[in-house]
Order: C-alpha cells, then structure tokens, then sequence
C-alpha cells in the first residue's frame, strides 16, 4: 500500500464506512477515537493524511488541527474535516483551522475518496505520479520497491523513509534534526547519530553496485539528495 490514511472520528459507525471505502479505494487505513488517541499515533507513525471529524470528544478536531500546524512535523500534514452541516463548513472556512479540505456529513463515499485523491495530490504532487526518480534511482510507491538502474535494492522501512523524503525534496539540505523530525516522527526517542547511521546504511545499500554517491554530505549541517561532484578522473572506463 502506498498512502496511509489515519481516520480520527468517534462515531464507529462513520469510521468504519470510512475505513471501508478507503480501503476498497487502495489506502492504508489507521483509525483513532479521538484527538488523544490520533496525536499517540501519529507520532508513532506519521500518516499521510488525515481524516478528521470536527466534533470529537475531548480535543475538538479544529484543536487538534492546529495543534499539528504549530509542530515542524506534522505542519505540513494534509488534513480532510468532516463536518456536520453545509453551514457549518462555510462557518470553518472562515476560521484558520489548517484544513485543506472540508466534507459535510452525510457524505458519498465516492466523493470523499475523490477530495482525499485531490488534496493529496496538491500537497504531494509526487504521490500522483507513484514513482520517485532521481538520476538513476527508481522508488515506485505502490510496490514499496527501490531500483538503481535494474538493479533492486533491500531497504529497511526507515531507510525507505529516509530515500523517499530525500526523494520528494531533491537538492535540498536537511538538517539531521528535520530529518528525525520527518522520518522518524513526532518526539521520537532516537539520537541525532542514528540519522547518521541511518544515511550509512542506506548509502552502503545505494552504491553497492559501486555507482556513485548520490547522498551528500553537508558538514556541519546534514545531508542533501545530489549529483555526485565531477570526479577529477573517471573511474572507470565508459
Ligand atoms: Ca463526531
């Protein structure tokens, strides 16, 4: 599966017909009750989208939508609001919620699959198109599978998360901390050095076929998807 879709809804009812029709539509499907419980597992496991309901017990879902706003993390996350009435919607849009997309109950399943498809389109275009390239490197989403040139390579799901955010932002230089923030999560209890280790092993894992080194080291300062510098002298004989 390539999205993972968290649904935060209290009524069980709605969230199995949510869980159904995702599923059915080929998303991964993670379900919470409640704000608390949706914020426990998204900083387990960061989804790529979020179905929230407006009216949820405890944290509102406007609160817990800004909430994700304010932290690096998760600021970017692209969030759908189910809400109950058209007038309530026209009333959200009006407050800065941070939602990208609003769907009144009673909704279609078809159309609330089609919102979720164009909201994720527009805020990773990448997900569109299901396969990240870069040179000779080859992530197709939907099989979860990794290439350079014709050769697969093994990767761990960190390391698979780790290429496919260098993937989604090439060229630009990550700071080792963005880098936990963004692979591994929401307060993570992991070490700026695993980031290194991490980078280590899935450099070892790129080049084993001895190409070149398209993960640059920024000293100082992180790492950054790049074109390898011009060696002085080839390698090898084309
Ligand atoms: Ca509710």
């Amino acid at each position: 599966m390539t999205v993972r879709v968290l649904i935060v809804e209290d009524e069980p009812a709605v969230r199995r017909l949510l869980a159904y029709n995702l599923e059915a539509a080929g998303f991964e499907v993670a379900e919470a009750r409640d704000g608390e419980e949706a914020l426990r597992q998204i900083e387990e496991l960061p989804p790529d989208l979020l179905i929230l309901d407006w009216m949820l017990p405890g944290l509102s879902g406007i609160e817990l939508c800004r909430r994700l706003r304010r932290r690096p993390a998760t600021a970017a996350l692209p969030v759908v609001m189910l809400t109950a009435r058209v007038e309530e919607r026209d009333r959200l849009r009006g407050l800065d919620t941070g939602a990208d997309d609003y769907v009144t109950k009673p909704f279609s399943p078809a159309e609330l699959v089609a919102r979720v498809r164009a909201v994720l389109r527009r805020a990773r275009p990448a997900m569109a198109g299901e396969v990240l390239t870069f040179a000779d490197l080859r992530m197709d989403l939907a099989s979860r599978r990794v290439f350079r040139g014709n050769r697969e390579i093994p990767l761990s799901r960190t390391e698979f998360r780790l290429l496919r955010h260098l993937l989604e932002n090439p060229h630009r230089v990550f700071e080792r901390a963005q880098l936990l923030d963004r692979v591994w999560g929401l307060d993570a209890d992991v070490e700026l050095r695993t980031v290194d280790a991490t980078i280590r092993r899935l450099r070892r894992a790129l080049n084993a076929g001895g190409e070149p080194d398209l993960v640059r080291t920024v000293r100082g300062t992180g790492y950054a998807l790049d074109l390898p510098e011009p060696a002085p002298e080839p390698l090898s004989a084309p």
